[in-house]
């Protein structure tokens, strides 16, 4: 696999584009994997559109320098290597969201087991209460993959202002503003997929935990300390997996 030349792009933007790396390293850790399916992007601080994972390479693989700049209309900028089918999906909700500044897509397991059922996913657990503003939607106007900017469209709208969307039969689409926060919702919608299929497979009953309280529970286990130290832990987790001595942050 011939391996494309570094980015021209300024340190700033490469140490982004580092942390995403092990962010796409760090999910491939935590259940993400599938072949070389699955991409993180970066909207592009200075407006040209976006930085994409470049196809062919398994989130377990990327580096810094392997992402390419897409315009918003798909037009390569910069970098080398193909173009994910799937890059409509990355620009219509960076389009669709302000606030958006990372975008993610996987086919995780648990994840996509629970997306291919009708169940509505809900925080019967920690790792369900990151959602609690606004839940997990399910995509299922197509089980295709989202390859035009109109099923690009469609995915953002049925996202709304949630932060992450179930795509039915086919994987999920998760959001943050910084890297971290996309790194913990993709993470946490899988462990909390998998939890709520044990609960369900267990055959006991159980209800959602009042929403108001669910949101307040959310302020209380996630602010801005608690998801440092959780970003943190996955960096030395990946640092070991890695056999790298773990640097402390
Ligand atoms: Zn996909």
């Amino acid at each position: 696999m011939k391996k494309p030349g570094p980015l021209n792009a300024p340190p700033e933007i490469m140490s982004v584009l580092d942390d995403l790396s092990r962010s796409h390293r760090i999910l491939e850790m935590e259940g993400h994997g599938d072949m070389s399916m699955g991409h993180l992007s970066y909207r592009d601080p200075e407006g040209r559109g976006l930085w994409l994972k470049r196809g062919n390479l398994a989130l377990s693989e990327v580096q810094p320098d392997d992402y390419i700049l897409i315009d918003f209309d798909g037009n390569v900028l910069q970098g080398e290597g193909l173009r994910h089918l799937e890059w409509p999906l990355h620009a219509e909700i960076m389009k669709a969201r302000d606030d958006v500044n990372f975008v993610g897509h996987s086919h995780a397991h648990f994840a996509t087991v629970y997306g291919a059922g009708k169940g509505t996913l809900g925080p019967v657990n920690n790792h369900g209460v990151w959602f609690a503003n606004g839940g997990v939607p399910r995509f299922d106007e197509t089980s295709h993959i989202i390859t035009t900017v109109e099923l690009g469209k469609a995915v953002a709208r049925t996202l709304g202002d949630a932060e992450a969307v179930l795509l039915a039969n086919h994987g999920i689409a998760f959001v943050g503003s910084d890297v971290k926060s996309l790194t913990l919702c993709g993470i946490f919608l899988e462990w909390s997929a998998k939890f709520q299929i044990d609960l369900e497979a267990s055959g006991n009953d159980f209800e959602f935990p009042d929403a108001d309280e669910t949101v307040e529970k959310n302020r209380r286990i996630y602010p801005e300390a608690a998801r440092n130290n959780y970003w943190w832990y996955f960096n030395r987790k990946l640092d070991r997996l890695e056999g790298r001595e773990p640097q402390p942050m």
